[in-house]
């Protein structure tokens, strides 16, 4: 076909990760073209109606802190949000919310549409256009050619995608869309590493068929969190609560008579399925002397009466999956909408990927999201942002970048991925990260934010915010560190009921805060103390940057003492063997993994403090 439209930037597929990729390449003033299947499905969930949670909430706030739109998203179609591990310390505590899947669509698509530089056209993607080893463009199923100087592939489950229920399967992206099977040759023929993960989803419920009233309710939090450092609670919908109910020993009998039909144990489903996001059939033989598994009962939105019982995901046969369900305190009578299912498909080796997501083999073509290995729509989004903004940087011949491991958990994914690479689909944690009390989600936008303007991922309104915020901080510890409360003071009183012990000598505001019973804005309810700062992030900020003040200097201390080794450049292209004294088994994985820092090389798997020491000594000798 003779039509051809040429682009800075084309992103193929529009779920979290391809949303997010062909945003911020827009942002960057990159002419871009976002080429999906279904306009409708733009930022679909497959799964989940849910954002955030442990590890998955820094990334999200990562995201927004780079100016993306996850947290929006969800601050528009959050219908119970919850800060989990509020009880803990600042590291590990982290934003959930349930989302209306339908308004959040909807968020996403509009921002989408008012996106300056970015065009939407409804395609499959059958072909890339690839010539001496640097992609060209894209061919579209009706052989349309869009020409680009990068090109980002975000596409998901849908790669050769075999959907399973029971013995019965079929080829589908996900239930309801048709699988990429023209791509995924085409990919296959190019020299990437490919393997074949799984994951799954359980049956969805109809609310009308449920008996709540024999289930725990969950109600969110009261004030509610709020996503982005730009959102407020006004953007937020009604609120409504989840529920909880558990298994029993009927149902995983049930479970258990199924599973001579069961794909996973029948070996029919050769891909490995996330090991922290199990089916149930899964979790009730890998824990047997288990009696029950706690279910959450989730709406699916506002204006549906569909659920996600969330905790019994399964490829059983549909018999089974009604007969499980019914088993289940709460559920005697239930209506299945939906049935549960697997689905496999192909996934790359993140270790041909350069860190800017780059492939290694292919210039200018990009790789994000659960191609790479990964599951979650926030693992998918903060590649996305990634890959979207490098290929901004390549179009651009300027260089790539990325997070170090202790600026942001999108850094560790990265590091992780194209270093280490994965063999089960790769889910964030806070326990990934070393320097946790560093990365955390109240101060992503202090870590990130900058960077992102000078990458002009930030707008002026996102900007403007920030920087007021700092200011306002910056100020209040100033006057927290000046302002003192002597044996004299008239505030006294009031204070000497906060602390555990009276004053008996005077001590700064700042001396306060730091004591482990005093919190800032108790403190500041006091008349001549407070009324300090009326924005509630700016004021989490002073009381976590005073209170922890002591930890965080250590860790910056250990990481300072990291750096110089960390970021010291690798060449590119090199072979090891040239380096005296590494095993063969080392070369051959330097060779492999082609690490771009000293960093990098030294959390390769068999690279051995004394190999890195070979390597600095190589280094220093070539100057
Ligand atoms: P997707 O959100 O899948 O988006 C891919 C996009 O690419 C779609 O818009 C699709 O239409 C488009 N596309 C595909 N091929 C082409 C083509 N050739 N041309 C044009 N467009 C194309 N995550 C969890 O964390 N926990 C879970 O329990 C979980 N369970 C899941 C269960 C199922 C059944 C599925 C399907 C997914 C599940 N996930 C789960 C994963 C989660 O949905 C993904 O991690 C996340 O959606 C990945 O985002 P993505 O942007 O990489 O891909």
């Amino acid at each position: 076909m003779l039509f051809q439209e040429t682009f800075d930037v084309i992103v193929v597929g529009g779920g979290h990760a391809g949303t997010e990729a062909a945003l911020a390449a827009a942002r960057m003033g990159m002419q871009t073209l976002l080429l999906t299947h279904n306009v409708e499905t733009l930022g679909q969930m497959s799964c989940n109606p849910a954002i955030g949670g442990i590890g998955k909430g820094h990334l999200v706030k990562e995201i927004d802190a780079l100016g993306g739109v996850m947290a929006k998203a969800t601050d528009r179609a959050g219908i119970q949000f919850r800060t989990l591990n509020s009880s803990k310390g600042p590291a590990v505590r982290a934003t959930r919310a349930q989302a209306d899947r339908q308004l959040y669509r909807a968020a996403v698509r509009l921002v989408l549409e008012n996106q300056p530089n970015l065009k939407i056209f409804q395609q499959a993607c059958d072909d890339l256009i690839v010539e001496n080893d640097q992609v060209c463009g894209v061919v579209t199923q009706m052989g349309l050619k869009f020409k680009a100087k990068s090109v980002v592939l975000t596409v998901g489950t849908f790669l050769g995608g075999q959907i399973h229920i029971g013995l019965q399967n079929y080829s589908g992206g996900r239930a309801g869309d048709p699988p990429s099977i023209a791509l995924a040759r085409r990919l296959r023929e190019l020299p990437f590493r490919v393997g074949r993960l799984k994951t799954g989803t359980p049956p969805r419920i109809d609310a009308r068929t449920v008996d709540f009233s024999v289930m725990q309710a969950q109600p969110g939090d009261n004030p509610t969190p709020v996503f982005s450092f730009m959102g407020s609670h006004k953007d937020q919908p009604t609120q409504i609560p989840c529920h909880i109910t558990y298994t029993n020993e009927q149902t995983h009998d049930i479970i258990r008579n199924g599973l001579d039909r069961s794909p996973m144990y029948t070996g029919v489903i050769e891909g490995i399925g996330p090991r922290y996001c199990p089916s149930i059939e899964d979790k009730i033989t890998r824990f047997a002397d288990k009696d029950k598994h706690q279910i959450f009962i989730e709406p699916e939105g506002l204006t549906t009466h569909e659920l996600y019982p969330n905790g019994i995901s399964t490829s059983l046969p549909f018999d089974v999956q009604l007969n499980l369900v019914r088993s289940i305190k709460g559920l005697e009578n239930a209506h299945i909408t939906r049935p549960g299912y697997a689905i496999e498909y192909d996934f790359f080796d993140p270790r041909d990927l350069k860190t800017s997501f780059e492939t290694k083999f292919i210039k200018g073509l990009f790789f994000a999201g659960q191609i790479n290995g990964t599951t979650g729509y926030e693992e998918a989004g903060a590649q996305g942002l990634m890959a979207g903004m490098n290929a901004a940087l390549s179009a651009q011949d300027k260089d790539s970048w990325t997070p170090s491991r202790d600026q942001a958990y999108v850094g560790v994914l990265v590091d992780d991925l194209t270093t280490m690479g994965t063999k089960e689909p790769y889910r964030m944690f806070t326990s990934r990260a070393e320097y946790r009390l560093m990365l955390r989600e109240d101060n992503a936008d202090i870590r990130l934010t900058a960077k992102g303007r000078e990458l002009g991922l930030v707008d002026d309104d996102r900007w403007a915010a920030f920087n007021h915020k700092i200011e306002q901080i910056e100020l209040e510890r100033q006057r927290l560190k000046q302002q003192w409360i002597h044996p004299q003071h008239a505030a006294l009183a009031e204070v000497n009921k906060l602390v555990k012990t009276p004053l008996s000598k005077e001590a700064s505001l700042e001396d306060l805060i730091r004591r482990p019973e005093v919190n800032y804005q108790d403190l500041m309810k006091i008349d001549l103390v407070g009324p300090g700062l009326t924005d509630p992030a700016a004021a989490e900020q002073v009381e976590i940057q005073i209170k922890y003040e002591g930890y965080i200097n250590r860790q910056q201390d250990e990481i300072s003492k990291q750096e110089r080794n960390e970021n010291t450049r690798l060449p590119a292209n090199f072979d090891y063997k040239v380096v005296k004294g590494l095993s063969n088994e080392v070369i051959l994985k330097l060779n492999q993994v082609q690490p771009e820092t000293m960093g990098q090389a030294s959390r390769i798997s068999g690279i051995t403090p004394a190999a890195i020491s070979l390597l600095l000594v190589y280094l220093k000798k070539q100057g």
